[in-house]
């Protein structure tokens, strides 16, 4: 906590605060300030982020609480006015992931340990809603994740058919993008498993990361190829139209820097991006156009199959840009592009797994670390499990201690 020779009044029991509007309300005195303040960055010390982001989140509230000090001694508009401002002082970030069924749960504790093992410094946030049973809840917060609820935002996505309340689910995600007490997030899947240190997407070009810009949103593209023959997915998800298939080739998708602008690759949105990793900046106006598109486009939205992704895609429009493939490594990308994942040499350039499809925790399979080789996928064999879960179920079986370890549903 602070320094033991700071000063500091009294701290009364924490209290949640919704917001600084209702803080507002209730600050009348700088010793009310004070305790206020206090639980409000109460808060964020909850969970398992590291030590050095709440170094930061304390020096940043102590500032305040000299500013309040000094100026506004009997008065709380200082207050008001400092709780209302979002930067400079806010310069968080972390990853988050959306965990709406219980058996989402052991897949969000796969992938923090997961973050941990490969040494991330930013902790994992969990957005749920009210429709997560409590007991995976428990779970949750029992392993160390802050998990916050949010109010579902579900997305009707009639071309989905029989899959459309699963696919609706996933424009819950959506609300990651109004967590705006941080500078930049990285969104990861739960059905995701980080194989190495991905900090770097977080960070800006100045300080040799990559991150993005204000109002830009990086992802990578989707497989379009639908070597499962699923039914229901766009006509127009085509090996021809996959985004690796069509870019992967070239020189301003395959090298570095990592990202690469979307409209510097196609002068339309014909190409589809598959949302499990993103990096963007939460913001209130990309908040606001999100929710403008779903009210003006409802049509359009629901003869979406995968209704988030194609919103972003036409909400950010040019202001897309391009991840790697192997950030958000799909599994079947061994299979439908070889020379992009092959089974081998390249296991070392992944760097998410992104488990589509059939979920690893669904079935158990052998266990193999990361990154070494993954059995070649045998497309006659019947019922067989993908050969990329076995690095999913090592990250288990190793990274997490048995009380956490996935019981079945
Ligand atoms: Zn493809």
């Amino acid at each position: 906590m602070l320094d033991p020779a700071v000063e500091i009044a009294p701290v009364s029991p924490v209290v949640a605060l919704e917001s600084p509007v209702v803080l507002a309300g209730i600050v009348n005195s700088v010793s009310v300030a004070y305790s206020t303040l206090f639980a409000h960055f109460g808060q964020f010390a909850q969970g398992r982020r590291r030590a050095e982001d709440r170094k930061r989140k304390e020096e940043h509230y102590l500032n305040i609480l000299i500013k309040v000090d000094v100026h506004s001694i009997g008065t709380n508009s200082i207050v008001d006015r400092l709780l209302a401002s979002p930067a400079p002082y806010v310069m968080t970030k972390s990853w988050v992931t959306v965990v709406t069924t219980a058996s989402y749960a052991i897949g969000a504790k796969v992938l923090s340990a997961s973050l941990s093992h490969c040494k991330s410094q930013y902790p994992l946030l969990v957005l749920a809603t009210e429709a997560l049973p409590a007991d995976a809840r428990t779970q949750l917060l029992e392993f160390g994740l802050e998990v916050r609820t949010v109010e579902p935002l579900l997305l009707d996505s009639v071309a989905a058919g029989a899959n459309r309340a699963a696919f609706a689910e996933a424009g819950n995600k959506l609300r990651a993008f109004a967590l705006t007490e941080f500078e930049t997030l990285g969104l990861l899947d739960a059905d995701t498993l980080v194989t190495q240190n991905i900090d770097h997407l977080l960070a800006h070009d100045t300080h040799g990361g990559v991150g993005v810009d204000v109002d830009q949103l990086a992802i990578a593209f989707a497989c379009t190829c639908n070597n499962r023959r699923k039914p229901f997915y766009p006509r127009e998800w085509t090996v021809e139209n996959c985004g690796h298939t069509r870019f992967s080739q070239t020189d301003t998708y395959s090298h570095t820097p990592p990202f690469t602008h979307l409209s510097r690759l196609t002068a339309t949105n014909d190409v589809a991006l598959n949302s499990g990793v993103m990096v963007f900046r939460p913001s209130d106006k990309v908040c606001g156009d999100i929710e403008q598109f779903v009210r003006t486009n409802r049509e359009t939205v629901q003869s979406y199959v995968f209704p988030d992704q194609q919103i972003l895609q036409d909400v950010f429009q040019d202001r897309v840009r391009i991840l790697p493939w192997f950030y958000n490594a799909l599994k079947v990308l061994r299979v439908c592009h070889k020379p992009l994942w092959d089974n081998g040499a390249s296991n070392t350039r992944v760097n998410v797994v992104h488990y589509i499809h059939e979920k690893p925790w669904s079935r158990r399979c052998e266990s193999i670390a990361f990154p070494n080789n993954l059995p070649a996928w045998d497309a006659d064999a019947e019922f067989q499990v993908d050969p990329s879960h076995a690095w999913w179920w090592w990250a288990h079986d190793n990274l997490l201690s048995r009380e956490h370890q996935w019981v079945g549903e």
